[in-house]
This record gives C-alpha cells, sequence and structure tokens, in this order.
C-alpha cells in the first residue's frame, strides 16, 4: 500500500519489525493510522497489534528506542503505551472476544490477526498494515475497508446488530466517524442504530460525551447532531434536547422548530469560532423554550424568561453529562443568560447606558455573546435575515464607539466596596451595598463621568442621606 510516511514513523515502524522479529510474532499497524493516512488526513495515535503479547512487545521496542521511552501498561486489558517523540504508540495483543448481553465486559481469550480485526468497529477500522520483514508494508483488508473508505461509507465487519450490541459505544462512534469524514452510515447499519440505541445506557456517560462533544468539534456539528437526533440516539441520553424538536400550531400559527433552529444556530456559531464552550452555549441557548412555550390569544407563540430559565437548566444539563463543573459551565450558563441582550437592543434606540450596561454585564464574554446572538439570527425568509443582520451590524458599530469612548472593557467601578469601606469605618453591611450600586448606577446611566472624582463627590451626597460620614472628617 503507498502511503506517505515521516522518517521518524518509518524508523519506529522498523524497531517495531525487528523486536518482533526478534520475539517470533508477527505485528501491524491497524485501525485509526491506517485509515487516516489512506485518506490523507492527519495522523494522531499509532496503534499496533501483534500475535502473542502485546505488552512484552511495546518493552521491547522502547528498550531499543533512544532515551528508552517509559512504558504505561494494563495488564487486565493486555494493552500497553509510550511516547516516542511526540508519537503515542499503543500496542495490543490480537484477541478474539465474545460478549454477554447485560454487560460490556467481554470473555476475552488470544487470537488471530484476523479475529482481532473481526472484532474491529467498522470496516473502515480494521484495516492493517504488515510490519514483518517478509511481507513489510501489506495491506491487510479482510472487509473491503479500502473500498468503503472511497465509496465514503461506514459499514461493520460483522451484522451490524452484532457490532452494537456487543458494544453500544459503536453506535456513537459510527454517528462520529460519519460528522468527522464526512461519510454516510450505510442504510442497514443505521436502521440497527435505531434498533439498539436502548443499549446506550450499559455504557458510561464520559464515553458518550466523549463521543459528543468530538462531533461538537467538526466543522458543522448540524450533520453529526441531526444523525444522532434522527437514529434515535440523541434521546437515549439528551431527551431535553430531543424536546426542542416539532412545531405545534394553534390558530393557523405555528413556531420554529427550535431544534432545527438551534442546529443551525451552532453551526452558524461554528463557522465563526472553534471555542467547544460556546459552540454549547449555542446548543443550550433555547433550552428551555419547551418548558416557556406559552400561546396569547391574538399574539401568538411566546418563550418569555427562556433565557432565565434556561441558565438555571444549564448546571443539572452539565451534571448529567458529565462535562466539567467549573468556569466553564458558568461560562455557558452566562451566555445563556445573556443570549437576547445584543438583540433587543436593535428594537430600541440604542442608548449609550444600554451599551454600557451590556459591557459591564457580559464582561469578558462580550465578544462571545456578540458571536452567539449573531449567530441566532435565522429565518427561512432571507429578507429577514438581511434586515436582521444588518441592524446587528448597527448594534456592533455603537458597541465599539462606546467601549472605547467610556472604557467599558471589563469594567470596574472607579469605587470598590472595599474602598467605601474604608471610607467610612463600615463592616460588610447593607449601607455598602446601597452606595455601591449607586455610584455603579449613576455611572451606568450617564449621570455622572466615569472618573474617581465623580464617583467620590456622589458617595458623599449619598453616604449624607443615609447619616454616614467620612472617617477623615469625624472630630
Ligand atoms: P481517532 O483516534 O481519530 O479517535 P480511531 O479510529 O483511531 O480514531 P481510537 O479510539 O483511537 O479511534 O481507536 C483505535 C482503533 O481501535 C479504531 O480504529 C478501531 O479499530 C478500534 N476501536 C476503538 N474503539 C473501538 C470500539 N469501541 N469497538 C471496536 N473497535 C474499536
Ligand atoms: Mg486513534
Amino acid at each position: 500500500m503507498d502511503i506517505v510516511c515521516s522518517q521518524q514513523e518509518l524508523r519506529l515502524f522498523k524497531n517495531i519489525g525487528d523486536a518482533a522479529a526478534r520475539m517470533n510474532v508477527s505485528c501491524y499497524l491497524i485501525g485509526g493510522f491506517v485509515r487516516d493516512k489512506i485518506l490523507g488526513r492527519p495522523t494522531k495515535d499509532v496503534d499496533i497489534v501483534c500475535t502473542g503479547d502485546g505488552i512484552a512487545l511495546a518493552q521491547a521496542v522502547a528498550a531499543g528506542l533512544p532515551h528508552r521511552p517509559q512504558v504505561n501498561f494494563f495488564k487486565n486489558f493486555g494493552t500497553a503505551q509510550f511516547r516516542f517523540e511526540g508519537i503515542d504508540v499503543e500496542f495490543v495483543g490480537a484477541r478474539k472476544e465474545s460478549y454477554t448481553m447485560d454487560s460490556r465486559k467481554p470473555q476475552v481469550e488470544p487470537g488471530t490477526i484476523a479475529d482481532d480485526q473481526l472484532r474491529r468497529d467498522f470496516t473502515i477500522n480494521a484495516l492493517a498494515i504488515s510490519l514483518n520483514e517478509d511481507d513489510y508494508g501489506k495491506l491487510v483488508d479482510p472487509f473491503n475497508g479500502v473500498g468503503d473508505l472511497n465509496d465514503k461509507i461506514i459499514k461493520t465487519p460483522l451484522g451490524p446488530d452484532i457490532t452494537f450490541s456487543d458494544d453500544p459505544l459503536r453506535m456513537m462512534r459510527a454517528v462520529r466517524f460519519a460528522a468527522q469524514l464526512g461519510f454516510k452510515i450505510e442504510d442497514s447499519v443505521f436502521e440497527a442504530i435505531g434498533r439498539n440505541k436502548e443499549r446506550l445506557k450499559i455504557v458510561s456517560q464520559e464515553r458518550i460525551t466523549d463521543e459528543l462533544n468530538k462531533i461538537m468539534a467538526t466543522k458543522k456539528p448540524s450533520v453529526g447532531l441531526d444523525l444522532l437526533f434522527r437514529s434515535g440516539l440523541l434521546k437515549e441520553f439528551f431527551p431535553q434536547f430531543v424536546e426542542l424538536s416539532g412545531v405545534e400550531i394553534i390558530e393557523g400559527k405555528g413556531h420554529k422548530d427550535n431544534f432545527y433552529h438551534t442546529l443551525q444556530v451552532i453551526d452558524n456559531a461554528a463557522a465563526k469560532s472553534e471555542d467547544l464552550w460556546l459552540r454549547w452555549a449555542a446548543l443550550l441557548h433555547d433550552i428551555a423554550k419547551p418548558a416557556t412555550k406559552r400561546f396569547e390569544e391574538g399574539h401568538g407563540w411566546t418563550f418569555h424568561g427562556h433565557e432565565v430559565v434556561g441558565e438555571r437548566m444549564v448546571p443539572r444539563i452539565f451534571k448529567q453529562l458529565k462535562l466539567p463543573q467549573n468556569e466553564k459551565m458558568k461560562y455557558v450558563a452566562k451566555l445563556v443568560l445573556l443570549h437576547l441582550r445584543p438583540i433587543s437592543l436593535t428594537k430600541e434606540d440604542i442608548t449609550d447606558s444600554a451599551m454600557r450596561r451590556l459591557l459591564f454585564d457580559a464582561g469578558e464574554e462580550i465578544d462571545d455573546l456578540m458571536i452567539l446572538c449573531e449567530s441566532d439570527i435565522t429565518s427561512k425568509n432571507r429578507v429577514k435575515v438581511k434586515r436582521y443582520l444588518e441592524n446587528f451590524e448597527i448594534v456592533k458599530e455603537r458597541l465599539k464607539e462606546v467601549e472605547e469612548k467610556d472604557k467599558m472593557r471589563n469594567w470596574q467601578p472607579p469605587i470598590s466596596g472595599d474602598q467605601i469601606m474604608e471610607l467610612f469605618k463600615l463592616t460588610p453591611s447593607r449601607e455598602v451595598g446601597i452606595l455601591k450600586t449607586a455610584v455603579r448606577e449613576a455611572i451606568l446611566d450617564g449621570v455622572i463621568p466615569n472618573n474617581y472624582d465623580a464617583a467620590y463627590e456622589l458617595l458623599l451626597e449619598k453616604a449624607k442621606a443615609l447619616n454616614l460620614i467620612p472617617a477623615n472628617q469625624v472630630k
């Protein structure tokens, strides 16, 4: 097989082949590395399969390499791994697997290379290339994986019901590879996913979410998300997202299908940024629409407060999906809460004060919020989209103006709560809050300029009303 490898890769493969020959075992490159080389994609990890003991081979190879990389191994799985000059190399002894219905843990026994290829998830992932002296570089392709790479199709080596029932995560992987590679899942395989989708419940949420995030990281996440939806997999682990789908009609009035609207928003955001968490904010921005949906007589459909309810749903969903419970979650929740703010400005007279408030509330997230909000402009009516986008441009311009004029980015009031306490010798109390808010509001409303002296003047005035005297004036 003609594939292009670096000098460094070739050196590594020669070492592996030589070590295998000394140990009298045969070994092959297998899986994603071979697939990606044939496709001409950048490759990541190198997977090696050998007859016999994979851990022993890894150790023998590592011992012969410059700097003797350290080998990490998992005895239970018979796998070993090391890093060589930035390449992640994984070894496994060829095995034969059989599964029982109620568990993901297979019965494993040593097998031939052919047995091992049979337990791989897809024909395009079962391709092997020999590293053995007598047939070095020969492609071993028992299931016509190369044909499927050319036809851009995802098929399973065994019957798909067996493959998916054995390890249901493979259903997620089918969708993920289809999304990453732009391939089609063969009809019979796609139907098998529909039949086996409930088996996903025996898979850990971490592994499912890993695949979901790989789908979210693709150029056009809607492709994979729609496959998850249509196959029924999405409902198994993320029913709140599926709830967004469908259109209800009352008195001849329908609302948009919020599932497909959301997919469009994610794609729009993905076209502007690679940030995974911004994409998650796009996914979740309307998540509370089903919960807040009302039909108002004579008016139509409303979703009042969906941004507030949505913000509150974010932590629960992050927990359910085993997404990180950290500042990323807070970032997503914040964007969900604020997602209507910039667009609402296009409907009113855009005052400096409204701009300052937006800048203050969004803080560091202002640029991402603007991307999300612009991405949210979708409609079947192109004229409408064009008009909204033009209005949105005006908001963007005005925002820039106010930001430059008032230096509002990441703004903090010129007098802090600590300074107020110091000034009036106060301990944390209601008064401190009142004074702090008064200063902030006066600046945001443009009543006083954004500087210390003006803030100090105002503070004295407000303090008087509260019968407070600055400590330096107490006699
Ligand atoms: P990528 O590294 O881009 O995610 P990959 O195909 O290399 O894609 P890995 O998870 O690295 O995927 O797995 C390496 C190989 O191991 C796969 O190509 C496949 O042959 C096999 N494999 C991985 N996971 C499974 C699974 N759940 N069931 C069967 N075979 C699997
Ligand atoms: Mg890989």
